[in-house]
């Protein structure tokens, strides 16, 4: 069989894959089984911040791979230690809990907020309030915090005690706080698979100040937002905020799976030992693989991907079949007038990956990619939103 058919055949349905097999790469280059290349646009939804098999991080991993893969959380190993000092130090954070996934740093996002809202309020205090349209995860919890109801059906019940407010309506995150003895208020600034939807400053800016007055945590989802992708390091940063609690995952680790979940002053302390935990959490590879990627995203390079997200940005507004463009630094949505999915199978066609959000083509570059390479993948991504392109 071949390995499309041993996938189909062994591999749990639950992606519809493009018919590709990528076998190889370099950078923003990818290559399939039949040799062909493509252009990533994607990153592997973020993941791979500097880009397939890059060399410096590929230094940094299998400098760590020959020294030691894996050591349970009973002991210190090195990578944990800088890596918590650089994510506390580059935020003004004070502690950071580290699992493997957007989700599981979700998870524990919340419940660093439902402990720490029951020791200084009350357990009735419980409440989540997230927005409609977000996406926190694929577990039990995450999903309940999810605000799109199609995630919710097949799996009831759910976790109990999220409540989503309307995006942009700072009236409504109220409401909500107040019907429902909330113990947190959790955002993604810019709502990633919800469509690429930028939230105002002065709603993000309001809640903060809400939160902030009534004794209630701003939790931030920075998952995909996080670790440069916007342009500032985290993308809360680019709102003036400072949330008491910011998760993160995606990009972390340049490729490599690694959740972070950093606590800011007041709930530093809200987990003692066995409060939770996790088995690979802060695994010394992925550890190392973030060491490398979080010291290379310095001034130099936030500017570079700001200046390459307003250049994609030019190229797109009112070209043909762009309807608009939404998002910041590389993370960017592409209105378009043929169908996303259209678009994108028109894209892998013409030799470049990008993903959808919603109704939007959604591009996610390595922050490093190369403007020769960038030029080359948004003239193929122009072509085919084009009414008359084909790709
Ligand atoms: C991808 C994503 C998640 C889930 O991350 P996983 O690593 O797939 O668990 C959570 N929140 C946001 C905003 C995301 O984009």
């Amino acid at each position: 069989m071949s390995i499309q058919e041993l996938d189909r055949q062994y591999v749990a349905g639950t992606y519809k894959r493009f018919p590709v097999e990528i076998v190889s790469g370099k950078g923003s280059v990818v290559r399939d089984a039949a040799g062909k290349e493509y252009i990533d646009m994607g990153s592997g939804i973020g993941v791979t911040a500097f880009g397939i098999a890059d060399d410096v991080w590929q230094k940094a991993v299998t400098d760590q791979i020959g020294r030691v893969q894996h050591m349970s959380n009973l002991y210190y190993t090195e990578p944990c230690a800088r890596l918590a000092e650089m994510l506390c130090r580059r935020t003004g954070m004070k502690k950071v809990f580290f699992s493997n996934s957007g989700a599981e740093a979700n998870e524990c996002a919340i419940k660093a907020a439902r402990k720490y809202a029951a020791e200084t309020r009350g357990a009735e205090y419980s409440t989540i309030v997230t927005l409609k349209n977000s996406f926190h995860g694929r577990t039990l919890t995450t999903l309940a915090a999810t605000g799109q109801e199609h995630y919710h059906e097949l799996y009831q019940p759910l976790t109990p005690g999220f409540v989503h407010a309307e995006p942009g309506d700072l009236d409504d995150v109220k409401r909500l706080c107040e019907e429902n003895k909330a113990a947190a208020v959790m955002i993604e600034c810019i709502q990633g698979e919800g469509g690429v939807l930028v939230q105002d400053k002065d709603f993000v800016c309001g809640i903060a100040r809400y939160a902030q007055e009534n004794g209630i945590l701003l939790l931030v989802d920075e998952v995909q937002t996080g670790n440069g992708r916007t342009g500032a390091l985290y993308a809360y940063m680019n709102y003036g905020v400072e949330p008491d609690v910011v998760s993160t995952a995606k990009g972390l680790a340049g490729g490599l799976p690694l959740g972070a979940t950093l606590l800011g002053e007041k709930v530093q302390n809200v987990f003692g030992y066995g409060d939770h935990g996790s088995t690979f959490g802060g695994n010394p590879v992925s550890c190392a693989a973030a060491l490398s990627v979080l010291s290379r995203i310095d001034e130099a390079l936030l500017t570079a991907v700001r200046a390459k997200g307003a250049w994609i940005r030019a190229q797109c507004e009112d070209a043909p079949g762009i309807e608009a463009v939404s998002g910041m630094g590389l993370m960017l949505g592409l209105k378009t007038t043929k169908p996303a999915a259209e678009v994108v199978a028109a894209c892998l066609e013409g030799g470049v990956l990008c993903l959808t959000a919603k109704d939007k083509v959604r591009l996610l570059p390595a922050l490093n990619i190369p403007m020769g390479t960038l030029e080359r993948a948004v003239s193929v991504i122009l072509r085919c939103c084009a009414p008359e392109g084909n790709g």
